[in-house]
């Protein structure tokens, strides 16, 4: 089959490589959409912390079930199904936690084990959501950039009828505002770029507003500095966004953060649970998703990607790896 495969740092092509055959508790997907992230444009041109060498990348993915393993009763040939990206071994104690996303143990598809930009990939039959039948693969690919969202809200602890500033209107950006918003909160997004803008519904100015959570959803520091300066007493700030490597120092006041009472928390990741959260979501509309699809690309369209994401020039990529050019 064909499949992109990551070498090393920058190192990177279409190949052909063998087919995989699912294990006795997997199943073989033929990848039907795969969604392209930013974080796709790290793995490939950049280089990710958490990669191992060589890779298929791809963790955004949907397709149909075409062979099982023998141990495989819950799923049929045909079935239309979501892979959650995550294998983690719901024991350890990140686990019991409810944060299986920080498995200790964690194998992450198109990080550990080969991903969607493929014809086909294997994955536990534990980790497959079946998508229903109104749901298409172009809407249904974006459970998992929506359960990622989803997480931050939840790490946010986001309340009905709070406010929420956005920093970054882009993919992320744009479905964070739309869960937000589908919770009974109201999002703010900031996005200096006019482009991205017109997908936001106009110029949203942060001058002189407080938000009771901040989320930045761009790696920039200057967001971050700004998100900072907009947080309520007793406001959370979401570190949703990684920064590139030299980037990684910022200067918080911590006096600040002391006599406002404020919190600082991560998001990385998802997990299954926010999966089936998404589903909801989608399956009755209270965040629509399709608009923000902008350029769809057969796999062999790789760079033409990879600059749309680098230079930010669409919204949501989709890869059709079964597709040929
Ligand atoms: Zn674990």
């Amino acid at each position: 089959m064909r499949a992109l495969v990551v070498r090393g740092l920058g190192i990177y092509g279409i190949e052909e490589v063998p087919k995989p055959k699912p294990n006795r508790d997997e199943v073989l997907v033929q990848v039907g959409v795969a969604g392209f992230c930013r974080t796709d444009l790290k793995i490939i041109r950049h280089g990710h912390r958490d990669l191992v060498l060589p890779c298929i990348p791809g963790e955004e993915v949907v397709g149909t079930v075409v062979e099982m393993g023998e141990e495989v009763n819950n799923l049929r040939i045909g079935d239309r199904v979501y892979i959650y990206p995550g294998i983690s071994c719901k024991n350890c104690k990140n686990c019991n936690k409810g944060a299986e996303n920080l498995c200790e143990k964690m194998r992450i598809m198109g990080f550990h084990r080969p991903g969607g930009f493929a014809e086909y990939v294997t994955s536990p039959a534990s980790s497959v959501i079946r998508i229903p039948e109104q749901l298409d693969f172009e809407t249904a690919v974006f459970l998992e950039p929506l359960s990622c969202c989803l997480n931050a809200l939840e790490l946010g602890a986001l309340k009905e009828g709070e406010s929420v500033g956005i920093w970054g209107g882009g993919p992320a950006g744009i479905l964070l505002k739309r869960a937000t918003s589908a919770m009974g909160a109201y999002p703010t997004v900031i996005e200096p770029d006019p482009k991205r803008r017109a997908f936001l519904g106009g110029l949203e100015d942060p001058k002189g507003q407080i938000f009771d959570l901040c989320i930045v959803a761009v790696g920039s520091p200057i967001a971050y500095k700004e998100a900072i300066s907009h947080l309520a007493p007793r406001g959370r700030l979401v570190v949703f966004s990684g920064l590139l490597p030299k980037e990684e120092t910022l200067l918080v006041d911590f006096n600040l953060i002391h006599y406002l009472e404020q919190t600082i928390v991560g998001a990385y990741g998802c997990s299954h649970r926010h999966a089936l959260y998404a589903l909801q979501l989608l399956i009755n509309g209270r965040v629509e998703v399709k608009d923000l699809i902008t350029h769809r690309l057969p796999l062999d369209h790789l760079e033409t990607a990879l600059d749309i994401v680098e230079h930010r020039r669409g919204i949501k990529v989709l890869i059709y790896p079964n597709i040929q050019r």
